[in-house]
């Protein structure tokens, strides 16, 4: 248990140190030298850079704390992304931010308490503001009211603290990173009849007769219902799989298809059962086809490890049955639901590899300020979980539907889904997207996708340029 009030106990800066090896380059120590002071540097190597450290502040589960700006470009620097750079924490900054110091340099700004605080979401630690759903929702959260949940601003200062390592070791081999973007589609409903009761058919049958008066409809859902017995029917509207990975094919880019596999919500969770022969196929064809099949925790799941580890065991059972045989498991919990740390020990305890939950359903952005994967760690038991976070940048629902930002399909939904890749172009991350299977039915949907995963369509002005060291 953590058993003291600054976010730099040793198990943090063990994790630090792996983080900034992933994300800068090997080779660096991290070193407190005192209160308020931590120092970067290189084995067997002169120089250092130092940083304050605000050990206190970036423990705190709570979303009150200051918020100021830094004007970068004033100091000369080459920014990741226009504009003052957010920097939580503080209520004004001493300037300039950062000095040198004969060879060394000096951060005025804990960018690593920073770091610790939005990759582990201490934020969000025993929170009682949620949703109707139990979820910490974005509105709450310090990014969404201070403006910058739509900026990667872990990245944004991590791209400083690159070019002060710069500075200082000329000739330090950096990590090189490149834009990518990661497509994944939550399999709540692969079927709009195929699993439906016949009188739940009948029902919307009715409806589309009397309400709708759509007379195809109405004659082909019994037939699709029926010939879903053993494959989803290519008729059904729903059925978009083959059309979602021919796509992805066309792009380069491999989609992940994460599947219920658990029933603790009669309502919500899903009317199939991983089990049934059409969803096998299906499975079947998602590997043959070289895309990934992984898990989405049931609704009532996200607090209790035993479910979760219990529908993960279903799940890898079917995938053996079916001869796919994966490097890597992962996925993401049905609504988004995640407790802080519970959610997260429980993904662990159930042996995946990797969970792709941690973005807001009211709000798209940067809920980690990363759009980098990264290795978790438990802010509660002061240690480093084994598994992979893979921030969900944007939902479609979460820009188009009127439930949230309601942006429809049109050109206003674009630019905000194209503002959120260009940010991630920008540091060179991960753009991860979830667009659901059931929401590419029309020809609008359709289009909207195919221009937001695309990946040679970036915009805006200087993305394709790696960022200068
Ligand atoms: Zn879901």
């Amino acid at each position: 248990m953590r058993d003291h009030t600054f976010w730099h106990s040793a198990a943090a800066l063990s994790w630090m140190q792996v983080l900034l090896e992933e994300r800068v380059g090997q080779g660096f120590v991290l070193r407190v030298e005192s209160d308020d002071r931590l120092t970067i540097r290189r084995l067997g190597e002169p120089g250092a850079i130092s940083l304050k450290l605000d050990g206190a502040t970036f423990l705190r589960a709570d979303s009150e704390m200051a918020c100021t700006q830094w004007d970068g470009v004033a100091e000369g620097w080459a920014m990741a992304l226009p504009g003052q750079l957010p920097a939580p924490g503080v209520q004004c900054l001493e300037l300039p931010l950062i000095r040198s110091v004969g060879g060394d340099y000096h951060i005025g700004y804990d960018i690593l308490g920073l770091t610790f605080w939005m990759l582990t979401r201490q934020e969000e630690v025993g929170r009682e503001d949620l949703d109707s759903h139990g979820r910490f929702p974005a509105t709450s959260s310090h990014a969404f009211r201070h403006d910058y949940l739509e900026r990667p601003i872990v990245d944004e200062w991590l791209h400083i603290l690159r070019l002060v390592v710069g500075r200082v070791w000329p000739r330090v081999v950096l990590r090189q990173h490149r834009f990518s973007i990661k497509l994944s589609h939550d399999v709540d409903t692969p079927s709009l009849y195929g699993f439906k009761s016949w009188t739940m058919l009948g029902r919307m049958m009715l409806g589309d007769l009397l309400k709708r008066h759509d007379l195809r409809a109405f004659a082909q859902a019994p037939f699709i219902r029926v010939g879903s017995r053993k494959v989803l029917h290519t008729a059904d509207p729903y059925n978009t799989f083959d059309w979602i990975m021919e796509r992805s094919e066309a792009q380069g880019l491999r989609s992940a298809f994460y599947f219920i596999c658990g029933r603790t919500d009669e309502s919500r969770d899903a009317e199939y059962e991983p089990e049934h022969p059409a969803i096998r196929q299906l499975i079947r064809r998602i590997h043959a086809r070289g895309h990934e099949v992984g898990l989405h925790p049931s609704y009532a799941s996200y607090q209790h490890a035993g479910t979760i580890k219990a529908e993960a065991d279903r799940l890898r059972k079917i995938a053996r049955d079916e001869g796919v045989f994966q490097d890597q498991w992962g996925g993401r919990m049905h609504y988004l639901r995640w407790e802080q740390p519970t959610t997260l020990r429980a993904w662990a305890d159930a042996g995946m590899d990797y969970d792709s939950t941690l973005g807001y359903a009211d709000r798209p952005g940067f809920r980690c300020g990363t759009c980098f994967e990264y290795p978790a760690f438990d802010p509660v038991m002061d240690k480093a979980i084994n598994l992979r976070i893979r921030p969900l940048i944007a939902m479609e629902a979460t820009i188009i539907d009127p439930i949230y930002l309601g942006l429809g399909l049109g050109q206003e939904a674009l630019e905000r889904f194209e503002a959120l890749k260009a940010a991630c172009a920008r540091v060179q991350g991960c753009f991860t997207l979830l667009w659901h299977n059931s929401s590419l039915v029309s020809l609008e949907q359709r289009e909207l996708y195919s221009k937001v995963c695309t990946m040679s369509d970036i915009s805006l002005e200087g993305e394709r340029r790696p960022l200068r060291q």
